[in-house]
């Protein structure tokens, strides 16, 4: 599958070879070159959006119906090649086989569901002040979309903008990370095997300083769908030249809230899988975790076991291991940074805190899961996104000051509960101020229900319904049926 995608684009309807090939991507478990693709020329870039231009009016005149067709036959051939996929994404990215598998699988899901959604996109009429008049309130397809995604999941960061907008009648330019460009090269190859019409789906690659940005700017890309970085997300509102929605899914810095109620070996295992999971290179990720003070240290101490249990191994060598290697040289290095900054400031290193030792680990960017106790908002772990397998405890006393400490960031993304008084349940999610809260569970995010971020993590949402209407514009008729008025 590698070998079919080095140096290719998927341009208005075939996997084309691109101009300039000579951009290296390289495996973060080994350091070895896997493969070159092309950082898009301006030809190139023009080429793209004029293919999604041309093929917009035929697309979005489709019945919701026949689109969805086709969304069932891209997770049909996403799903039945989803060992293929998820080999090539651990090549790139790092993560273990298994999680990069269930990563292409949730992707299929978001293609069904997507397809089921499209038949779905209806108005409504509203009532006038006069019985003469009928006002009907349409929903059309905003045109084409530029989507421009992260590396830390790089199936389903690019599918859910990719299904939302195919399914609302939208073409698409895709623009994934510079360093997971073969994922969405492999989901563009799929558009074509299950036949999506040409130039509904174009996928470039390159940097985005330049490519990304062309996108931005250009006048004939109607909508942006944005996932990465807060700071670039501000970037791309701040820098187009003409008005065009925007979704930005951005950073986070996420809290887990732990009552004296709580089932403290869930709340362990649970801190455990979402600090860990993708190596914390996840937006969602557990930072920090705000511990009552009658169990803070026997908790401190279950987390601190839990972590050392994980394994850390090449995803493609151990494809059920618990993490892989980091996707990259700079992850690692600020969590590097944020560890010395909290020991620097008085935290108690309990778990990792290091590279793994031994053979197969020297060239990767591997780390292991690394837990922090008595940490204080001092620390750069417990305000910014750090991005990495590490996690910052503190104790709080009443839940007034666990809510406190848990809004003081800059972020509003996700959060996390455990407790099992239904009173407290009720104060804390309430009171969260996050796009998500999930209660005595760590999955934040679910096909089904809207996702989105609060304050520097975003506007707009992604998944459910809400993830679809994203790429459709309201259009009010006002309409006198009877006689027409001057
Ligand atoms: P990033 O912001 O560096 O890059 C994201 C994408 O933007 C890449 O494709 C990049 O090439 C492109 N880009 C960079 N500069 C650009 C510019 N000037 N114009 C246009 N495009 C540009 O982010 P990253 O390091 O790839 O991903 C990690 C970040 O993504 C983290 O902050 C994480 O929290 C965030 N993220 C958020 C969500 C969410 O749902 N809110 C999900 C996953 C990741």
């Amino acid at each position: 599958m590698l070998q079919e995608l080095t140096g290719k684009m998927l341009l208005d309807g075939a996997m084309v070879a691109a101009e300039a090939p000579d951009v290296e991507v390289r495996d973060p478990a080994t350091g070895d070159v896997i493969g070159k693709v092309g950082a898009a020329t301006s030809s190139e870039i023009e080429r793209a959006i004029a293919a999604a231009r041309a093929a917009f009016p035929e697309w979005a005149a489709l019945p919701g119906k026949a689109r969805g067709h086709h969304l069932h036959k891209l997770g049909d051939a996403i799903a039945a090649d989803a060992d293929a996929m998820a080999r090539l994404m651990t090549r790139e990215q790092g993560k273990p086989v298994n999680e990069a598998r269930g990563e292409i699988m949730k992707l299929a899901e978001a293609c069904h569901f997507y397809a089921e959604e499209a038949a779905r996109i209806h108005g409504e009429t509203i009532p006038n002040d006069s019985t003469d008049h009928t006002s009907i309130v349409v929903r059309e397809p905003i045109g084409v979309v530029g989507a421009i995604t992260p590396w830390n999941y790089p199936a389903e960061l690019v599918g859910w903008k990719l299904c939302g907008a195919l399914a609302a009648g939208c073409t698409i330019v895709i623009k994934p990370a510079e360093i997971t460009p073969f994922t969405a090269l492999a989901i563009g190859a799929k558009c074509v095997e299950a036949g999506i019409p040409a130039g509904v789906v174009n996928v470039i690659t390159g940097s985005g300083s330049v490519v990304g940005q062309a996108l931005v700017e250009h006048w004939g890309i109607d909508k942006i769908a944005f996932t990465g970085s807060s700071a670039v997300g501000l970037r791309i509102q701040q820098s187009a030249t003409s008005v065009k929605p925007m979704s930005l899914e951005l950073g986070g810095n996420c809290p887990l809230i732990v009552t004296k109620s709580a089932d403290i070996n869930a709340a362990v295992r649970g801190a455990a899988r979402r600090s860990f999971r993708n190596c914390g290179q996840i937006c969602i990720a557990i930072n920090r975790i705000y511990v009552a003070c009658a169990i803070y240290e026997e908790f401190v101490g279950k987390l601190a076991r839990a972590a050392d249990a994980l394994t850390v191994a090449n995803g493609i060598d151990d494809p059920s291991a618990d993490l892989g290697a980091m996707a990259s040289f700079e992850p690692l290095e600020k969590t590097r940074r944020h560890l010395d900054d909290a020991v620097g400031k008085g935290a108690r290193l309990v778990a990792g805190g290091a590279a793994p030792d031994g053979p197969g680990y020297e060239k990767g960017y591997f780390f292991r899961p690394t837990v922090l106790a008595d940490c204080t908002h001092e620390m750069h772990i417990m305000t910014e996104e750090t991005f990495g397998p590490i996690v910052g405890v503190a104790a709080f006393d009443t839940l007034d000051h666990a809510v406190a400490q848990a809004n003081d960031t800059p972020y509003g993304l996700a959060s996390y509960v455990y407790a099992k008084v239904a009173d407290e349940i009720r104060y804390l999610s309430r009171r969260l101020d996050y796009g998500n809260v999930a209660v005595n569970n760590v999955d934040a995010g679910i096909m089904n229900a809207p996702y989105g971020g609060r304050k520097q993590s975003g506007v707009g949402y992604e998944h459910g319904r809400e993830g679809m209407l994203q790429y459709t514009n309201l259009k009010h008729i006002r309409v006198r049926f009877d006689q027409p008025e001057g």
